[in-house]
């Protein structure tokens, strides 16, 4: 396949998905003159302007992903939930599939998983699997299963939604009926992620590690702090594991890999996701090449772009006020706006809710901590209200 043929729109890139990361995929995509179509099942998906051809559909259904995929040269994803065994199929129709359907299977699946790491000797928590909470409750009854412990859905999991901890027989009553990973309770000092890119050439360049802080009301990302404050050898473990699992995996674009770090120095896989990643927002301003950007060279088979760092930033996510739902409004947007460095993403969902993310702001500074203050000021600042 001639790849030069996307710049400037001979061929077309089909995306699976148009929320938020599709239309951060989409401005790199402009940037190079790509021809693209998107699929998303809402109306007003944030991506449905940016790109040549929007068709509302869903994403899970075989015959709607077929059809709309039948006429690109190349097919991606922003988010996994989507139909593998169409992926499949348009593969075998000789479409350049990213990432692909095999890799795509294991991953939509926490199950699967982590079976995968553990045959690749990779490091991640101690698990078992069950199909329902019976199974779970038997299992703590046999002696097999000791508290504390993590329960997880193994599909259709996201931002925390289908994970519980389980600390004691108390929150026996909270656990999901349904097909689970349970997993070891990581005593946790920090949790990062390191977004890694391959190309076809077996190409392979990672990002510096990024730092998750969670938020504690809603199992939501707080901030992220970039680069993160780990030490320089949990920081090159980390990009050696990831370099090692975009290979293990065969994926070309990025490959988002979330790690725990545990209080006695163990570098932990918790999830992957292969596919432009919350994680590595504050890459459009803070890196040489932007993760978007990074995953367009990635899947077109393009030299891959630098992942170094011009500024250290924060990134946060503009979230609905609790109390808050209706037409949204963003108060204290100027302020903002007024500030160096501080750089406003509105995704443009219409209606607020009690923390929806509706965008994400990333802050650059020379240093970290100039970042954090200025974001602990935006917080204070900006509100989402309707
Ligand atoms: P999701 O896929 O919904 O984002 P995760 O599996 O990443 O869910 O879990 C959400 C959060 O729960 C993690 O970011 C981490 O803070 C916490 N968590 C999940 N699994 C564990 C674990 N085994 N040990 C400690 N904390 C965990």
């Amino acid at each position: 396949m001639n790849k030069d043929a996307f710049v400037s729109g001979q061929k077309t890139l089909a995306i699976l998905g148009g929320g938020q990361l599709g239309k951060m995929l989409l401005q790199c995509a402009q940037t190079w003159d790509i021809n693209t179509k998107v699929l998303d099942p809402a109306a007003d998906a944030p991506a449905q302007h940016l790109t040549h051809s929007f068709t509302q559909g869903a994403l899970l259904d075989y015959d709607t992903v077929c059809s709309f995929a039948k006429d690109a040269d190349v097919i991606t994803i922003e988010i996994e939930h989507v139909n593998t065994e169409a992926l499949a199929f348009l593969e075998s129709q000789g479409k350049t599939v990213h990432p692909k359907p095999a890799a795509l299977r294991i991953i939509q699946d926490k199950g699967l998983q982590r079976n995968f790491y553990a045959e690749q000797q990779l490091p991640s928590p101690n698990y078992s699997l069950f199909d329902n909470a019976k199974a779970v409750a038997a299992a703590i009854t046999a002696g097999t299963l000791t508290y504390p412990f993590v329960q997880k859905s193994r599909k259709a999991g996201y931002d925390g939604k289908g994970v519980v901890l389980v600390r004691s027989e108390k929150d026996l009553a909270q656990l999901l009926d349904t097909d689970c990973v349970c997993e070891d309770l990581v005593d946790l000092a920090t949790e990062i992620s390191i977004i890694a890119v391959r190309n076809a050439k077996d190409e392979v360049v990672c990002y510096d590690p990024v730092q998750m802080d969670v938020h504690s009301d809603a199992n939501l990302l707080d901030e992220l702090v970039f680069p993160a404050s780990v030490d320089n050898t949990i920081a090159s473990k980390a990009k050696e594991l990831a370099a090692q699992i975009i290979r293990a995996f065969d994926i070309c674009g990025l490959l988002a890999v979330e790690f725990f770090v545990s209080k006695d120095g163990q570098l932990l896989i918790n999830e992957v996701a292969p596919r432009p990643h919350n994680s590595g927002h504050q890459t459009i301003e803070s890196c040489i090449t932007s993760q978007y950007e990074n995953h367009i060279r990635g899947i077109l088979n393009f030299p891959l772009g630098s992942t170094k760092i011009i500024q250290p930033s924060v990134m946060i996510n503009v979230l609905g006020e609790p109390g808050f739902s209706g037409p949204v409004v963003y108060e204290g947007l100027e302020a903002c706006l007024a500030e160096e460095g501080i750089k406003v993403h509105i995704y443009g969902k219409k209606e607020t809710r009690p923390m929806r993310k509706m965008g994400h702001i990333t802050i650059i500074a020379p240093t970290v901590e100039a970042a954090k203050q200025k974001a602990k000021w935006v917080k204070q600042t900006l509100k989402v209200k309707a």
